[in-house]
């Protein structure tokens, strides 16, 4: 595994140059200005590197010669790469991406087709597509410092913080694989992958602004899951809608008791804190908050929890949901995966109080892409 991961991390001859993606129009503007070019080019510079997702300085058609040369002495795209693809039986796709500092994180895709394009009049550049809406799930941090005891992310410890341009770099990578048009296709983003969005939050929150404002996506396409970081929530309560995502609580436990145990964070900010945090987000109309909660066999999934969630959701007087999620397996994490039917019933329980419950699929589980899994298993 160490000679796998070895090709991945190298320095990068453009190391010393500084990246341009991740700068908003108002920072490529700044950087033109600095190089003597006017403001429209700045504009130019943006289309390319968020619209166009130009790879390299050499791909932005619309700049002289002279203008990228002179660009290319000091800058680079710098825009992360999918460095390897692990490709699922259900057709999802977990990535390896390098980062411009030479270390990697994991990406998602996963498409939800109906495999219904072919023959219907589609354009014959359409003809391969298999899927009409897709979810890619991103990672904000290398590893993770919340150590919730089922997840794998956890057990590489925090590495660092990713920057605006890694987190949304990532989307944009992905989107030029998968040939995404903004506008007439529907990609959801999930901020779901390794880390914790809010303790990492002006990055993550940079990203988002970046992929509503210069890629085009719309903030109630995506979701932003946490552990429960009470500042954080409290910083996200106030950004305005144009930018503001929605919002999801790993829950996972039925109770404090329960939660302490899997999600230690709960010592610093138990349920209650979290809550009173999320009641100060104001929800948009229809928008509803979503508790996400994986069963962990003999531990979460008896019905007497399914209960105690039910009264715990209703006590919030939130507009909520709550996605059920079978645990992945994954080496060396010591929990079971639920019992047969558990989770189907716990849906049902939940569902017999008026809570709105949904199961997520596992998608991508034999090739570690499944939630709880993102590790860098490179040998998949
Ligand atoms: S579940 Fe999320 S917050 Fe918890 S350790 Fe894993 S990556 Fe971090």
């Amino acid at each position: 595994m160490r000679e796998k991961e070895a090709k991945f991390v190298q320095i990068s001859p453009d190391a010393a140059r500084k990246p341009l993606f991740g700068l908003d129009a108002v920072g490529l503007e700044k950087v033109i200005a600095e190089a003597g070019e006017p403001a429209w080019r700045g504009k130019q510079l943006a289309e390319a590197l968020y619209r166009q997702r130009v790879g390299g300085l050499d791909g932005i058609t619309t700049f002289p010669k002279t203008l990228r040369e002179k660009l290319a002495a000091e800058f680079e795209v710098g825009r992360p790469q999918i460095a390897q693809v692990f490709t699922s039986v259900d057709g999802t796709e977990r990535y390896l991406v390098e980062t411009p500092k030479g270390d990697t994180v994991e990406t998602v895709w996963m498409p939800e087709g109906d495999g219904g394009e072919t023959g219907d009049g589609t354009d014959a550049d359409e003809s391969d597509r298999t899927w009409h809406r897709a979810t890619i799930c991103v990672s904000s941090q290398v590893g993770c410092a919340v150590n919730c005891q089922f997840c794998l992310t956890a057990k590489l410890g925090l590495q660092r913080n990713l920057t605006a341009g890694e987190i949304a770099g990532q989307v944009v990578a992905v989107l030029d694989r998968q040939r995404v048009e903004i506008g007439r296709d529907r990609v959801n983003l999930v901020f779901m992958g390794m880390g914790e969005p809010f303790l990492n939050y002006d990055s993550f929150m940079g990203a988002v602004k970046l992929l509503v404002e210069e890629v085009g996506l719309s903030p109630q396409r995506m979701t932003v899951s946490t552990s429960g970081i009470v500042p954080g929530i409290e910083r996200f309560a106030a950004e305005p809608d144009a930018v503001r995502p929605k919002l999801a609580i790993s829950l996972n436990a039925p109770n404090d008791k329960v939660r302490s145990e899997v999600m230690p964070i709960n010592r610093k900010w138990p349920i209650e804190a979290v809550m009173d945090a999320v009641r100060g987000v104001r929800l948009r109309t229809k928008e509803r908050v979503t508790f996400e909660y994986v069963l962990l066999g003999g531990v979460t999934d008896r019905e007497q929890d399914a209960h105690e969630v039910a009264r715990l959701v209703r006590r919030t007087g939130l507009a909520a949901k709550v996605n059920l999620i079978a645990w992945n397996p994954g080496p060396g994490v010591p929990f079971e995966m639920p019992r047969e039917g558990a989770v189907e019933h716990f849906k049902k329980t939940l569902a017999a109080e008026g809570i709105s419950a949904y199961l997520r699929r596992p998608r991508g589980r034999d090739i570690y892409a499944a939630c709880g899994q993102l590790k860098r298993t490179v040998e998949g």
